[in-house]
């Protein structure tokens, strides 16, 4: 019988040695959980994304106050308002009575010592579904992408005028980011962060932020803007163009399909970079676990640490509240 000289199981063997020997952490304080907030009065549970609904505003407030109490200190804003209340420039995005803007604001006023992240695209607030604006003479095509950019800085500045802690665009319009980050500036809000979706790709794990969100759209696709999954250098210059436009962080968006992205964005960008978990992957999980082929627990742990150790400083994910139960 030969015996090995090197055995790595040594290492493996004791539990507290292993604990000793982790590299990856994962805490509260890396998560960011999404919120949808309605204009409606009544909460809607969203079916595609089992344990993730939709909360009117006094709600929110009282739902993340109670995730604040798990250790969670990030949270990213998505409005959801009635088809009817949308039209072609997205006026509810930053309307006052618009449910983010009333959000961050009632947020404030409760004092919940978090960190607000708005979302900033027209997607859920446009008639037409699209991430901007369309061409004035309303023909179906490319949306314009210059006066999108303009509309999207108002868009953050107001966001900021209420509250909002962090501005994240997730358009993915050309020159979005310095934009955005001149109309802060001019409103006199340079303090207030900007974390870019820089690398998103146009992915079919979306779905469920639709029903989520109500951002279908009516004819199209966004691969006119979003990336295409087959590129694998794209990522580069897209980091860089954000980076120098004057983002803070990065996003990569979906995640968990793309581990070899981030950690490729890690080693090339010197700020914080955010991973993703998009609701397509969350629901994959979720079904799974109701049907009992996984668990959801050590299965979702699992994930999240995987996103880490692809270097995401921060992860963006709908099942932070449990994740934050679990690890505490
Ligand atoms: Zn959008």
């Amino acid at each position: 019988m030969s015996a090995p000289l090197h055995r790595p199981r040594r290492l493996r063997k004791l539990p507290a040695m292993r604990d000793a020997l982790a590299e990856v952490t994962l805490e509260a304080r890396h998560l960011v959980h999404p919120v949808f907030v309605t204009s409606r009065s009544e909460s809607r549970i969203i079916e595609s994304m089992p344990g993730v609904c939709q909360w009117p505003v006094e709600e929110a407030v009282e739902r993340i106050a109670a995730w604040r109490e798990l250790g969670i200190v990030q949270f990213l804003l998505f409005g959801v308002v009635e088809p009817d209340a949308k039209d072609g420039r997205g006026s509810m995005a930053d309307a006052d009575h618009g449910p983010v803007m009333r959000l961050i604001e009632a947020v404030g006023r409760a004092r919940l010592d978090v960190i607000l992240w708005a979302d900033v695209c027209l997607c859920e607030y446009t008639d037409h579904g699209h991430c901007g604006l369309l061409r004035e003479d309303g023909l179906p095509g490319d949306v314009e992408n210059d006066p999108t950019i303009d509309r999207l800085g108002e868009i953050a500045a107001h966001l900021a005028a209420a509250g909002a802690d962090v501005v994240a665009p997730s358009a993915m319009m050309d020159g979005q980011v310095r934009a955005i980050r001149q109309a802060l500036s001019k409103a006199g809000h340079d303090s207030t962060a900007l974390c870019s979706y820089a690398v998103k790709y146009a992915s079919n794990l979306y779905g469920p932020f639709r029903d989520a969100g109500e951002g279908g759209m009516r004819h199209g696709d966004r691969r006119g803007y979003q990336m295409d999954d087959r590129r694998t250098r794209e990522w580069a210059r897209e980091i860089a163009l954000d980076i120098e436009e004057g983002a803070d962080m990065v996003i990569v968006k979906p995640a968990h399909t793309y581990l070899d992205i981030v950690a490729s964005v890690r080693r090339a960008a010197d700020c914080p970079v955010v991973g993703y978990h998009v609701s397509g992957e969350y629901a994959m999980l979720r079904a799974a676990a109701e049907r009992g082929w996984l668990d959801l627990r050590e299965a979702g742990l699992e994930v999240t640490r995987a996103i880490r150790r692809a270097g995401a400083d921060l992860v963006i994910s709908y099942l932070s509240p449990e994740l934050a139960q679990w690890l505490d």
